[in-house]
């Protein structure tokens, strides 16, 4: 089975101490990973080490960060490359959140430049993709996410892209309440495969895991992770509540 991931996002949130106490809380509570699931907490760049250390030894359950820089090292004043995550045995990082196209002017370009580097230097980066709402209301979701995965990943070679877990994350739903209906998420999720199948092949598409993110929470997960072709999500408001975040946890299938 595909690997079925709850990444928690806690983007610019908590003080390091309240960041302790919740993944304290939530490592206490009761969950149940199988071999093919994982947790994985993309918390601030400051608390990764704490992170590490605190999660360290615990089976199936892994620390990311929500960026990096394109550029290996040098004169590049408050960024943080791929080396330095990787010096802290880091594994994944969040590349192309909406947040960072949207405030940071990310474009699929550089996006592609943090993904190959990630690669080269073996982290393997969530990628995301997703359409803002004028897309979603003219029906052209389909050509815009496709441009997105063409640009920003189908430089990788097939052996490349499967160390890419991707996120589908509709901006309309991220942060606002609304969530995609199961179907609708499906109905993307199902056509990223398609394109990825049709340019690298269907067993390289098919074990790919494609996650959900858009006010996922523990009362809509089992029916959003239930879709064939969703392989758990990328949480951000509800993975800062303890009881929230376990609860999705348990949702993966
Ligand atoms: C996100 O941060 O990627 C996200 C999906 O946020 P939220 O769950 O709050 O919508």
């Amino acid at each position: 089975m595909r690997k079925q991931i709850a990444a928690a996002n806690w983007k610019m949130n908590l003080t390091l101490q309240q960041g302790e106490e919740l993944l304290d809380a939530i490592i206490s509570k009761p969950h149940s990973l199988q071999p093919h699931q994982q947790a994985v907490f993309a918390v601030p760049f400051p608390y990764l080490f704490m992170a590490q250390q605190k999660l360290s030894g615990k089976q199936n359950v892994f620390v990311a960060a929500q960026n990096c820089y394109s550029k290996k090292s040098g004169a590049y004043t408050g960024e943080v490359s791929v080396e330095m995550l990787q010096s802290l045995n880091i594994p994944y990082v969040v590349i192309g959140h909406s947040e960072r196209r949207e405030y940071f002017q990310e474009s699929n370009q550089l996006l592609a430049d943090k993904v190959t580097i990630c690669l080269e230097n073996k982290i393997q980066p969530i990628f995301c993709c997703g359409e803002p709402l004028q897309i979603r209301e003219a029906n052209t979701q389909n050509e815009y996410v496709a441009k997105q995965l063409a640009e920003s990943l189908y430089h990788l070679s097939a052996e490349q892209l499967q160390q890419v877990v991707i996120a589908y994350e509709p901006i309309w739903a991220i942060g606002t309440g609304k969530t995609a209906s199961s179907a609708q998420a499906q109905e993307m999720h199902a056509f990223i495969r398609a394109q990825l199948s049709a340019k690298y092949g269907a067993s390289v598409a098919d074990a790919i895991s494609i996650l959900y993110g858009g006010s996922v929470k523990a009362a809509n997960a089992v029916e959003i992770f239930g879709q064939p072709d969703v392989d758990g999500g990328l949480v951000g408001g509800a993975s800062l509540v303890a009881d929230e975040f376990v609860a999705i946890i348990n949702a993966l299938k």
